[in-house]
């Protein structure tokens, strides 16, 4: 007894499949049919076929059809045609730069033809119009995460690629992309990198705030200044890390009013110190808190009215 469930519950047959790569071959009358040519006359995708023979070479062995073209055939194919290929690749993975092993991967020739036609992996790469990584080489890893930062502020949830394609972030999303591996790998990365330890410890980046002058030292709250005689007082700027774990923990909405930019795309969101860092409020997370810039600017108004 033979159980033909599978195919019944998928609808097409195995030979159905295989006719229709035969067609589309005897279509073209090319000796090599690669699945992207496939896809634009066939029926079926790429997952069914995988699903069923494995690959797309499988297909092709199975059908006595030729799987790679000889060095000849291959000689005919225009540099334009390979290019596309590597352009296919790219947008079928959603990346914007393609590594030779994901080309090796996906790509309908194999690397050593591709060797052979271009010389390296970054030429072939650069004719592809991808851009290459050395346009974005200067901008350090801390200006992508504070854009990172920025971006998710201001839509009050973690960005998406078709958030970054909408032209809010000041750096392509291609140079995430390319600089951490993928976008969710430039997510991961700045979440490590605004989690790691350290409270608000000066790093090359910050901007380094004058000391107040003697006549603010007079306005010192006696209280604070008590509460940490021996502490060495910590910067008034408030960094990335900390910046970011305060507004995560206010769930990117003000404090007061409850504002959130993803509610209202015009909400613009700080970071205040409680207790104003002038009057010996320090910059650590408890005093620390997340206003719109509607609160902030009242709550400094009343500070110097
Ligand atoms: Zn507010």
């Amino acid at each position: 007894m033979e159980f033909k469930l599978n195919e019944y519950r998928q609808g097409v047959t195995d030979v159905e499949l295989l006719a229709d790569v035969l067609r589309v071959a005897g279509l073209l009358g090319d000796v090599y049919l690669s699945f992207s040519v496939y896809k634009s006359h066939g029926k079926y995708s790429e997952s069914t076929f995988r699903k069923r023979f494995g690959s797309w070479l499988n297909v092709l062995a199975k059908l006595g059809m030729r799987t790679e073209r000889n060095s000849i055939e291959m000689k005919r194919i225009p540099d334009a045609e390979m290019i596309s290929d590597l352009q296919a690749v790219a947008e079928r993975l959603g990346k914007k730069i393609v590594t030779s092993t994901e080309y090796g991967q996906y790509g309908k020739f194999s690397l050593p033809t591709i060797a052979e036609r271009f010389g390296t992996w970054a030429n072939f790469v650069e004719k592809s119009g991808l851009k290459s990584t050395g346009q974005v080489r200067n901008v350090p890893d801390a200006d992508l995460f504070t854009e990172i930062e920025r971006i998710w502020i201001s839509l009050g949830k973690q960005p998406t690629t078709t958030d970054m394609k909408k032209g809010i972030s000041k750096y392509s999303l291609d140079t995430f992309m390319r600089r951490f591996g993928g976008w969710r790998n430039a997510l991961l990365a700045f979440i490590e990198y605004v989690n790691a330890d350290g409270q608000n410890e000066e790093s090359e980046n910050s901007i380094a705030l004058p000391m107040p002058g003697a006549s603010h030292f007079a306005d010192i709250d006696a209280q604070a200044l008590k509460s940490r005689v021996s502490a060495k007082r910590t910067s008034r700027n408030i960094n990335l890390k900390l910046r970011f774990t305060v507004l995560q923990q206010d769930n990117f909405r003000c404090r007061s009013c409850g504002a959130s930019p993803a509610k209202n795309p015009e909400t613009e969101l700080h970071v205040d110190h409680i207790v104003p860092w002038s009057k010996g409020g320090e910059t650590e997370i408890s005093n620390l808190q997340t206003l719109c810039s509607k609160c902030n600017l009242g709550k400094s108004n009343h500070e110097f009215c």
